[in-house]
C-alpha cells in the first residue's frame, strides 16, 4: 500500500510538460501507425463504437479504416474533455463493412470518409439526423475544437463544409485571435485556389454541407 503510494507520488513529481495532469487527456493518443493505401478496398474494417462522447447514426454504415475510426473516437473524446457540457458527437455515414458504393454518396467507399454533425448554439449536436445549421446558429468555439482535434492529428486530407459556415468560423477565429492570418490561409484556402487536391489538412467549401462536416483522411500512394 505504502510502496504503491510512494510510486504514485514519485511519478507525479517527475518533471514534464503536464506535471499537474498525470493522465494527459489533451492528446489524441492515436495508435494506428500508417495510413491506408489509396484506392485500396476496405479489407480490415473497424466499426465506430457508441461511447459517452459519440452517438453513431447507423451501425451498418459505421465501418472504416482504423486510421479514420480511432481518429473520430479520439476527437469526440477530446472535444468533451475541453467542453464537458457539449453534446456527444453525432456520427453519420462512414462506409459499409467491406466498402463499395454507398447510396447517396459519391465517396464513402473505402473507409476513409465520414459525415459528422455540426455544433449549433450551446454546443448542441443533432440527435437523430443531420439538421441544417445557419451561420448565425453555428457554435464556432465547439466546432473549432472538433476541427482542431481532427486537423492536429496530421491525418486529414480534407474537410468539406458549407462556405457560409466556413466564413463565419474564420471570422470568429480572427476576432478571438485563435489563429494567425498565416494559419487561417493554410487551413482555409480561398475558394478556387489552384491545386487544392494536392494539399492535405485543409477545410474546403462545398455545396450540400450546411448540416454536416465531410471528413476524409489521408492515404498512401502505392509504390510504383
Ligand atoms: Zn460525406
Amino acid at each position: 500500500m505504502w510502496s504503491a503510494l510512494l510510486v504514485t507520488v514519485a511519478l507525479a513529481g517527475l518533471p514534464g510538460p503536464h506535471d499537474d495532469d498525470p493522465v494527459d487527456r489533451t492528446q489524441l493518443r492515436l495508435r494506428t501507425a500508417s495510413a491506408p493505401r489509396c484506392k485500396a478496398p476496405l479489407t480490415h474494417p473497424v466499426q465506430v463504437r457508441d461511447t459517452p462522447h459519440l452517438h453513431r447514426a447507423n451501425p451498418g454504415r459505421s465501418w472504416g479504416t482504423p486510421w479514420l475510426v480511432e481518429l473520430i473516437e479520439a476527437a469526440a473524446r477530446q472535444v468533451r474533455y475541453r467542453h464537458p457540457d457539449a453534446d456527444p458527437l453525432f456520427v453519420g455515414d462512414l462506409s459499409h463493412k467491406w466498402g463499395g458504393p454507398m447510396y447517396g454518396h459519391r465517396q464513402h467507399r473505402d473507409g476513409r470518409d465520414a459525415d459528422i454533425g455540426l455544433y449549433s448554439a450551446d454546443r448542441r449536436q443533432p440527435e437523430h439526423g443531420f439538421e441544417r445549421v445557419w451561420p448565425s446558429q453555428l457554435d464556432e468555439e465547439t466546432t473549432w475544437a472538433l476541427l482542431d482535434a481532427l486537423l492536429s492529428s496530421g491525418r486529414i486530407k480534407a474537410i468539406l463544409l458549407d462556405q457560409g459556415l466556413i466564413n463565419r468560423l474564420v471570422t470568429w477565429l480572427r476576432e478571438t485571435e485563435t489563429l494567425s492570418e498565416a494559419e487561417i490561409a493554410e487551413i482555409f484556402p480561398r475558394p478556387g485556389a489552384p491545386r487544392l487536391w494536392e494539399r492535405s489538412g485543409i477545410v474546403r467549401g462545398a455545396r450540400n454541407h450546411a448540416d454536416h462536416l465531410h471528413v476524409q483522411v489521408t492515404c498512401t500512394q502505392p509504390e510504383s
